[in-house]
């Protein structure tokens, strides 16, 4: 039996085929993008997967991800919001840095140790804008986000034992008003 030929490593920029597939995956939720990216339909048209944002990137809070388009992977570390990886960017893919970056922010899932009794405020800790509070109860005490002082940077998802820390994109208005 032939030796299976291993397909080649992608090393080109998304082509017209990737770049429909990634549109046509659209009505899914789409990865988190780095901070300042256009919307999902005009980031996926006018990136052109150069990787310059990532290897931009101080934190290295960026990889390639699908259609060799850059992602934000809160389990690598925090966003500080330098602006790098949007200054690196060629392509006419990122909002200006004067803008909000984006409209993430953390969510706590039912992972969360308090959930099950047990004592836990490491996320409060990792968290550099005081945006996790744990109301005082009779019981455990459970964390809290406050929406308004949340900047979706990321560092308590790391900073979470029970991976029960998500980011997503809060309605307009909430981030707006942050
Ligand atoms: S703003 Fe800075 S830290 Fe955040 S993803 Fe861009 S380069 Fe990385
Ligand atoms: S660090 Fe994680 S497990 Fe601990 S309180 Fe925060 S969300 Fe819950
Ligand atoms: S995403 Fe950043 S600002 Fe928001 S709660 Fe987590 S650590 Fe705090």
């Amino acid at each position: 039996m032939g030796r299976a030929v291993a397909s080649p490593v992608a090393t080109s920029l998304p082509d017209p085929g990737r770049r429909a597939l990634l549109r046509g995956r659209l009505h899914g939720p789409p990865p988190l993008r780095p901070p300042w990216a256009l919307d999902e339909p005009r980031f996926v048209d006018a990136c052109t997967g150069c990787g310059d944002c990532v290897t931009a990137c101080p934190e290295n809070v960026l990889h390639l991800g699908g259609g060799r388009l850059p992602e934000f992977d809160p389990g690598r570390g925090e966003c500080t919001f330098c602006g790098d990886c949007a200054s690196a960017c060629a392509a006419p893919a990122f909002n200006s840095v004067s803008a909000l970056p984006w409209t993430l922010r953390a969510r706590v899932g039912e992972a969360c140790l308090t959930a099950r009794g047990i004592v836990c405020s490491s996320c409060r800790d990792a968290c550099g804008e005081a945006a996790i509070r744990f109301p005082p109860t009779r019981a455990v005490p459970v964390p809290r986000i406050d929406a308004d002082r949340c900047t979706g940077c990321g560092a308590c998802v790391a900073g979470c034992p029970s991976a029960a820390i998500s980011l997503a994109h809060a309605p307009r208005e909430v981030a707006d008003e942050a």
